[in-house]
């Protein structure tokens, strides 16, 4: 046996054998590695803090290493120190990554650790990890430890073709030199020429309405019905009444409140409401009011798409100071049951940390402890709303250091979101409280605090921001049939289904970019013959195909990502950032990316590659990965804005990121395709507008879900349709850190379609045991065509019998039949009664009824229909 891990010195860097994660540039990890403790041996000393719970360092090979089936090997680490590390594999095909770790117990003295692994049947390549995400024994905050070597152990025969070795390394090395690769190959490159530009900006503007929304209409002076909504502005640019599918969702006006020496400014109307243009895309409105010093001017542009974008802007005739400046939201308490916000910023650095938070509203006397969390408690969602008895509390507050761009409150159904792409003429300091929620008995009270700390005001203050109610169009009419399979470029054998399996039961496969493009996020073809086969393939079994995009990244390997993503940076976020190519050793492995900006000519040139993708490979849809935007302050392309000292602050691009959509959306829409847009990774108000679904659950892990979510968490984040005007779906992911035979056990998942099938949210059939999934998918599939009614268990009264069990069940109704998912979330079996009253009240009547998991008979007596439920499991029945 050899070890196939070479360069025992454990150096950081591209042309060494390790890689570290995060990279050693994040502030929020100290890493104190790669010393060389004497002459005899090497060692990494990996020292690090557990901050505000972020990330934990990850070591690993930097090159993959070739392995073969049913062939053992064993990872050994020779380490010592304080708490556990986890030792072991991330497994790699082409289309997937798998960690594959044990826990080992670290002590004070030199202790020899294995790892035996046996390649799963679909891995070609592994890269031996150490993990740091174990929280060490009695301190939670710091980790230390001593690697004196580490090997992976392979047959003599296997050593030289394990990897590339450094003697055998080509033209380039280190990341300078990769760089200089890119720079000679594209260095001829001088973009798109200004025709041809123009042409592309021409070709997909987007002109009209796009479907499902239909035109705004005016019904009345200062009243406009749109797809989902009805606005009132017969008094002000801000809504007096706002109707959203039938309820109205505010109790009274949206006020902008002025505050001078601790009570509002009584302010009156100088003039009518102006109606300054109004089409079928669009109402723009003004209006003034004033008081004796201070005149108040206020925009709004609304959108078809149930956006409302608002511009205010304080004039004071003589200077004057200012206590506070806000927006005050009036919610009935049955429409504010939930919130939801998030700071948008990523990353987790310090300065700059991803925030956010999801879950019930609370009312008098209801507690709150949220579940949910990301990457084994990296990421932890925090809302946590006061607890409190009177009717009248506040109940949360944001008082922060950066304030809140984005919150979204309502109910299951509806909502109204509210956010702002930069806090341009805000007035605040750390500890001032931007954003508060109350409730005054009935109602909930949101208050936008854009002045939290006093000013003298001695010039005009301009605030931008905007509203959209949701969903702003109705959900994709077939969410009850998505059946979207873990297929990703080959009907590959999975989690112990076999490819009949997939083939018969897929409707929509996403296509990974490694199989045809020039990269991860271009829409450069690269292998055009492969794309064409899989895509007929596809539409020969009935399966929609949707090919990876991002709308954050180019590919840095293409004459485009290199040119307007490195050379010029006009399609670069600023910061600009760059990931590491990935694999230097080989050149045709190169792989690096540069984030990009949508508010940059990124955005057209995008869509046209999506529209040519559509015209030469009939694709059916788009999958985007990483649709978290992020702030920029790329003035070159409209990004950020300068304040009086010529300082440039970045912002958000909401709008630009809808643009995106909406062009993308377009070109579907233009040939006669019906679109199907997926979003993964955020979805932001204005971002919702022109997607089809969202998946999201990345990142839970755990082989037991009901564990990771509450139920009001589920409500709040996790319903598939109706809420938001798209399908949410449930990516699973319960195998990280753990043998996949564990992961891929049908009883774990399960566990986690007793929750979506209680929320009416499809699954993702990857990274787990497909089959009852694709059960459940069968059984809707049965209801018939046409509209599906969902009644979940907060609606559907037979629940009232049911919770107090523990068990909760929501039913789909169809013209054909009824599927009934009775889940018991307690911590043991139960026998649950369907009441046949209920049942009856449901359908007139059926002729069957099909255990659809378990299979076997179902027996209806005069009672109704008994069923024994284990614990954290779930039944479905099918009346037919
Ligand atoms: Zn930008």
């Amino acid at each position: 046996m050899k070890n196939a891990i070479f360069g025992e010195s454990f150096q950081y860097g591209v042309d060494v054998g390790w890689s570290f994660y995060p990279k050693d540039n994040d502030a929020t990890i100290e890493l104190q590695n790669l010393a060389v403790l004497d002459q005899e041996k090497t060692a990494a000393e990996v020292k690090w803090t557990r901050a505000n719970d972020k990330a934990a360092p990850l070591l690993c090979t930097r090159d993959p290493i070739r392995v073969k089936q049913k062939q053992t090997y064993a990872v050994e680490v020779e380490a010592m120190g304080r708490g556990n590390i986890e030792l072991g594999v991330c497994e790699y095909n082409p289309n997937f990554l798998r960690a594959r770790t044990m826990r080992h117990q670290l002590t004070e003295k030199t202790g020899t650790f294995t790892f035996s692994c046996t390649p799963s049947t679909d891995a070609t390549e592994v890269r031996p990890s150490v993990f740091f995400n174990a929280a060490p024994d009695g301190d939670t905050k710091t980790q230390r430890c001593v690697i004196f070597r580490v090997a992976f152990w392979v047959p003599e025969a296997e050593f030289e073709g394990a990897i590339v070795w450094p003697e055998n390394w080509k033209e380039i090395s280190t990341k300078k030199e990769v760089l200089a690769y890119f720079g000679e190959k594209f260095g001829n490159y001088h973009g798109i020429r200004a025709t041809e530009r123009a042409a592309i900006v021409k070709e997909v503007q987007v002109t009209g309405i796009l479907p499902p929304y239909s035109p705004i209409k005016h019904t009345a002076k200062g009243k406009y019905a749109l797809t989902t909504s009805a606005w009132d502005f017969s008094r002000s640019v801000l809504p007096d009444r706002l109707v959203v599918k039938g309820m109205p969702i505010l109790t009274r006006e949206m006020e902008l409140i002025v505050e001078r020496g601790g009570s509002p400014v009584p302010m009156t109307p100088d003039g009518d409401l102006r109606v300054v243009r109004e089409s079928g895309t669009e109402v723009q409105l003004a209006r003034y009011c004033k008081s004796s010093d201070l005149k108040i001017e206020l925009r709004g542009t609304l959108l078809y798409d149930a956006l409302l974008l608002g511009t205010v802007t304080l004039q004071p005739s003589k200077p004057i100071s200012v206590d506070r400046a806000l927006l005050r939201i009036t919610f009935p308490a049955e429409v504010a049951r939930y919130i939801r916000y998030n700071t948008l910023r990523g990353g987790g650095s310090e300065t700059r940390p991803w925030r956010f938070g999801f879950g019930p509203i609370t009312a008098p006397g209801e507690k709150f402890e949220p579940k949910y969390n990301l990457l084994n408690g990296r990421w932890k969602n925090e809302w946590r709303p006061a607890v409190y008895s009177q009717p009248n509390a506040e109940i949360w507050k944001w008082s922060e250091v950066d304030w809140l761009p984005e919150v979204w409150i309502g109910d299951e159904e509806r909502g109204l979101a509210w956010f702002a792409e930069s806090d341009q003429g805000w007035s605040y300091g750390a500890g001032d409280d931007t954003f508060v929620l109350k409730r005054e008995g009935e109602r909930v009270v949101a208050e936008l605090r854009f002045i939290a700390a006093p000013i003298e005001l001695t010039e005009p203050r301009t605030i931008r921001f905007a509203l959209q109610a949701t969903p702003p169009k109705p959900a994709h009419p077939d969410w009850h049939q998505l059946r979207l399979s873990g297929v990703t470029n080959t009907f590959a054998k999975r989690g112990g289904v076999d490819e009949a399996f997939y083939r018969k039961n897929t409707a929509f496969a996403s296509i990974w970019h490694s199989l045809w493009s020039e990269g991860c996020s271009t829409p450069r073809v690269k292998s055009p013959d492969k794309l064409k086969e899989f895509v007929q393939g596809c539409h020969a079994s009935g399966v929609a195909v949707f090919p990876y995009l991002a709308p954050t990244h180019i590919e840095l390997h293409t004459p485009e990502g290199y040119y307007y993503g490195k050379a010029t940076q006009e399609w670069a976020k600023i910061p600009y950032q760059e990931s590491v190519p990935i694999s230097v050793s080989d050149k045709d492995k190169i792989t690096g990316a540069v984030k990009t900006c949508v508010n940059s000519f990124f955005a057209d040139w995008m869509a046209k590659g999506v529209g040519d993708l559509i015209d030469q490979y009939d694709i059916d849809g788009i999958y985007f990965d990483n649709c978290t935007i992020r702030e920029c302050s790329n003035t070159e392309h409209g990004c950020g804005w300068r304040d009086a000292d010529g300082e440039v602050h970045a912002t958000i691009p909401f709008m630009a990121i809808r643009r995106f959509f909406m062009l993308v959306r377009n070109e579907f829409h233009k040939r006669g395709k019906p679109p199907l847009i997926w979003c993964h990774g955020a979805e932001s108000p204005a971002e919702i507008s022109f997607i089809d679904f969202s998946v999201l659950g990345e990142g839970v892990y755990g082989l037991d879900h009901t564990e990771q979510l509450s139920l009001p968490e589920m409500r709040a984040n996790f319903i598939g349709p109706n809420q938001s005007g798209f399908v949410r779906v449930f990516l699973p992911q319960f195998g990280y850190g753990h043998e996949p035979k564990e992961a891929y056990r049908e009883e774990v998942t399960r566990h986690l379609l007793a929750l979506t099938a209680l929320h009416g949210t499809p699954a993702w059939w990857i990274f787990c045991n497909a089959t009852p999934f694709a059960k459940m998918a069968n059984a809707m599939d049965r209801l018939g065509d046409g509209p599906v009614e969902f009644v979940p268990y907060w609606k559907w009264d037979v629940n009232k019998s049911l919770n107090p069990q523990g068990v909760y069940a929501s039913m789909y109704k169809g013209h054909r039949g009824v599927v009934i998912a009775t889940s018991n979330l307690s911590e043991k079996g139960v026998e649950a009664l369907l009441p046949i009253a209920a049942l009856r009240a449901a359908m007139s009547k059926w002729s069957s009824t099909t255990d659809i998991l378990d299979g076997g008979k179902v027996e209806v007596t005069a009672d109704g229909v008994r069923l024994t439920v284990k614990a954290k499991d779930v039944r479905v029945l099918l009346f037919e």
